[in-house]
Order: C-alpha cells, then sequence, then structure tokens
C-alpha cells in the first residue's frame, strides 16, 4: 500500500537543498514521487499541513548501552568520568541491563525523529542492543566496543585480543544485514589508549572485507591528549593514522584537539569526524572547530554521544548547540542553519556510507522521513523554514517518524516499543546495575 504524506513544507536536502510545498509518496520502502502525487490506489494519508516533511536525522555517535547511567556520572573530566564512572558501570552490565538501556535510548531517540544512528556498545551482552535496534525498526550500525589493554580498565570489561576480534567477528557475521537489512556492523576499539596496535590493525584488515565501518573516538579532551602523548609520543589522530584508521570507512568522533594540519589530512583521506557538541561542553572538552573543519573539507556529522555525558540523545540538542557554538568559535556567520541541518540529515548519512539510499527525500531513497510541526507557540509565526527547524523547533515537535517506509512513529507514540513498559523495566534495570557496580 502507498503512503501519503500530504500537504507539507517539504525539505529535501537534496543536492540543491530545494523546499516545496506538497506532497511525498513512499511505496513500500521507497520514496516515488515528491511534489503533487497521485497514489497507485487505496493509499494511507498522512496529514501534514503545517509541518515541515524533513530526511531522518542521522546521528553518527551515540551509545545506547549507556543510557541507563543517566544521571550517574555527571561533573567529572573525561578520564575520572570513565574510570569513576562509566567503566564501572559498563563492567557491571548483563543482557538485561544491555537491552533495556539501549530499548529507552532507542525510544528517546525515535520519538525525537532520529532514524538512523552510529552507535558504540560495552565489551559484552551487545547482542541485546542489535536485537533491540532490530525491533524498534530504527537504522543503524552497531558494534561492541573493543578494548584489550589501558589504565583502570576494570576486569569485567578487560578481553585479550584474540578474544576481542573474536567476538566482534561474531557479532558482525550474526548482525550484518540484519533487519531487513537496516542493521550494519561497525568495529569499535573504544579508543587508542584502550587498544594495542595488533588489535587496531588486525580490526582495520577485517573491517575491510566486508565493507564495515571502523569508530572510535580521538582528540576529545586535553587531559587525554596528554596522556595520549605521554603513553605513545604522539596525538591519538596520527597514531590512528600509522595504525591504518583512515578514509571514509573510518569515524572519528570529537576531534575537538585537532590541530589544522591534521585537519587537511583527514579531509583529503576522506576520514568522517563526528562533532558531539553537548558532551564535550559537559566534560569540559572544549568546542571543535566545526566550521573551519568544513571549510577544509572533512566530512562531517552530528552525534549527542551517550547519555552520561549529554544527558539527553536529542538531535535537535545537537543541531541546535553545533549551529550556536560556531558562532562562538568562528564567528556569527559560520555555520548557518541551511548548513546546520546538511549536517544532522545528508551528511551524517555520507559518514556512514549511507548516501545513496537515504539523508534527503528524493524519488528513489529509502523512505526515511520526520514530520515536525511549525505551528507551535515557539515556532510561528513564520520565516525561513531552515531557521524554524534548526533554531526554534525541538524534539517534542515530531510527530510522526518513518524508517525504510515503516510508520515507526505516529501521532508522537512509537509503534514498535511499548514506552511505558521500556520505562519500568530501565527503572528497574537501573537499580540492579547501580547495586552490582557499587560505585
Ligand atoms: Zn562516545
Amino acid at each position: 500500500m502507498d503512503t501519503v504524506i500530504r500537504g507539507g513544507t517539504v525539505v529535501t536536502c537534496d543536492g540543491t537543498d530545494r523546499v516545496l510545498d506538497g506532497d511525498v509518496l513512499v511505496r513500500d520502502r521507497t520514496i516515488v514521487a515528491v511534489g503533487r502525487v497521485t497514489p497507485a490506489g487505496v493509499a494511507r494519508v498522512i496529514d501534514a499541513r503545517g509541518c515541515a516533511v524533513m530526511p531522518g536525522l542521522v546521528q553518527a555517535h551515540v551509545h545506547l548501552c549507556q543510557v541507563l547511567f543517566r544521571g550517574m556520572a555527571d561533573d567529572l573530566p573525561l578520564l575520572e568520568w570513565l574510570r569513576r564512572r562509566v567503566w564501572p558501570l559498563e563492567a557491571a552490565h548483563d543482557e538485561a541491563s544491555v537491552g533495556a538501556s539501549a530499548e529507552l535510548g532507542l525510544a528517546e531517540a525515535m520519538l525525537g525523529g532520529t532514524t538512523t544512528l552510529l552507535d558504540m556498545g560495552t565489551v559484552r551482552a551487545h547482542d541485546a542492543v542489535m536485537d533491540a535496534c532490530v525491533r524498534s525498526g530504527v537504522r543503524a550500525v552497531s558494534g561492541k566496543a573493543m578494548m584489550d589493554r589501558g589504565d583502570g580498565v576494570p576486569a569485567g570489561l578487560r578481553e585479550s585480543t584474540r578474544a576481542s576480534l573474536r567476538e566482534s567477528e561474531r557479532l558482525a557475521t550474526a548482525w550484518r544485514g540484519a533487519g531487513d537489512g537496516r542493521i550494519g556492523y561497525a568495529w569499535a576499539p573504544r579508543f587508542v589508549l584502550s587498544c594495542s596496535e595488533p588489535l587496531v590493525r588486525e580490526t582495520v584488515d577485517r573491517a575491510a572485507v566486508h565493507g564495515d565501518l571502523v569508530h572510535t573516538h580521538a582528540a576529545e579532551h586535553p587531559a587525554e591528549r596528554e596522556a595520549v602523548r605521554q603513553a605513545l609520543g604522539d596525538d591519538d589522530v596520527a597514531v590512528l593514522r600509522r595504525w591504518g584508521v583512515s578514509g571514509p570507512r573510518a569515524i572519528l568522533a570529537h576531534c575537538v584537539q585537532l590541530e589544522l594540519d591534521e585537519a587537511r589530512l583527514l579531509a583529503r583521506e576522506g576520514t568522517r569526524v563526528v562533532h558531539c557538541p553537548s558532551a564535550n561542553l559537559k566534560l569540559g572538552s572544549g568546542i571543535a572547530r566545526v566550521a573551519e573543519l568544513d571549510g577544509l573539507g572533512v566530512q562531517l556529522a552530528l552525534g549527542a554521544d551517550g547519555a552520561p555525558c549529554n544527558n539527553n540523545l536529542d538531535a535537535w540538542v545537537e543541531l541546535r548547540h553545533a549551529a550556536l557554538l560556531a558562532k562562538v568559535r568562528t564567528g556569527v556567520t559560520t555555520l548557518p542553519a541551511r548548513r546546520a541541518l546538511r549536517l544532522a540529515t545528508i551528511d551524517g548519512a555520507r559518514a556512514l556510507g549511507l548516501d545513496a539510499q537515504i539523508g534527503s527525500i528524493e524519488a528513489g531513497k529509502r523512505a526515511d522521513l520526520a514530520v515536525v510541526r511549525l505551528d507551535g507557540a515557539h515556532v510561528e509565526p513564520g520565516g525561513d523554514v531552515f531557521s524554524r527547524l534548526v533554531y526554534a523547533c525541538s524534539s517534542r515537535d515530531v510527530v510522526h517518524v518513518l524508517v525504510d517506509g515503516q510508520l515507526v512513529v505516529r501521532d508522537r507514540e512509537h509503534q514498535r516499543l511499548d514506552v511505558e513498559r521500556v520505562k519500568a523495566r530501565a527503572r528497574d534495570q537501573a537499580k540492579k546495575l547501580l547495586a552490582r557496580a557499587a560505585l
């Protein structure tokens, strides 16, 4: 059956950023027409009058496994935050707590119009994240965290190089292409201080066999940068490049501390950089030079990172923060709303290698869409639609969400997850987890 999204302001994020008043026609998984459309027969009609119809938001760096830690790890610098809070909590995870965490994160993100995630898990129990992604209807690329060394890593997270590679390989084989092709695998060496050179090199080789992504953290915090220099004699971006992490299938989260000559190399090699402005503020890491990186041709995307360092998984907050912080960092004319919106849509899709399928509203692409009200008191009375979406709208304005042509959120209600049950289960699992972690 066809679905017609009728009478909205269609913000396409296509090559020329076309905006038009009209309809979007969806058949099965695919957008078949944009403008004035005629369905083939009986069609489901979604009334989009007073709304923007836009590509679903892409978050290219999140940790679904950490959503349960929301409110448990505040006001600490990065390395202490990891060693005193996040790692002990991750070490206390089991399948039930990881599953509850992922479901809560997916409910939050999808109700807010996020349709695609790049996710980094914890070391163990990652099947529970993959399973939750499949059931929720989201599009996701995800992988377990890999950690074969490092100071202060609890026993529950430590793994041998061989075991880390074996478990990643097992997960990749089990889940790659699941959910009718919505699920992909991203190999995830956590960061350079928690990974040996053989682990990273072998990971790059194995990921390349299937064209999987390699997803890691880099150049996040000044103190971390010093620790990396002490341990390895160079910056992490340089070390990662030497070990093979570069090019269009490599995704580096943060890059707040990146020097411009390093940025030029990343641009030339096509390495992806994910800007996580809220997490960078909350952990006191600094403000990434996003507009300058953009000007140099670095492929950028946005992400909320984790609930313990944000504390939301809300793409709208990241969008707004990215646009506003650029004014402070590089001048008030930089990263205008129209440019910022592309970071959260088509550029995010490109970062994940999915831009031929998603990220813009064009005939032939998969129907990953968000319908967003433009008639709230905080958004009226009008003006430029990019400005309204980036500076005035928020996740509460999202009413309907489609992923792969499936209506996963309808009238602000998740169609696949029972959100009341998800919240109750998360509360229960968070309590048990905290008791096990004994911080
Ligand atoms: Zn992260």
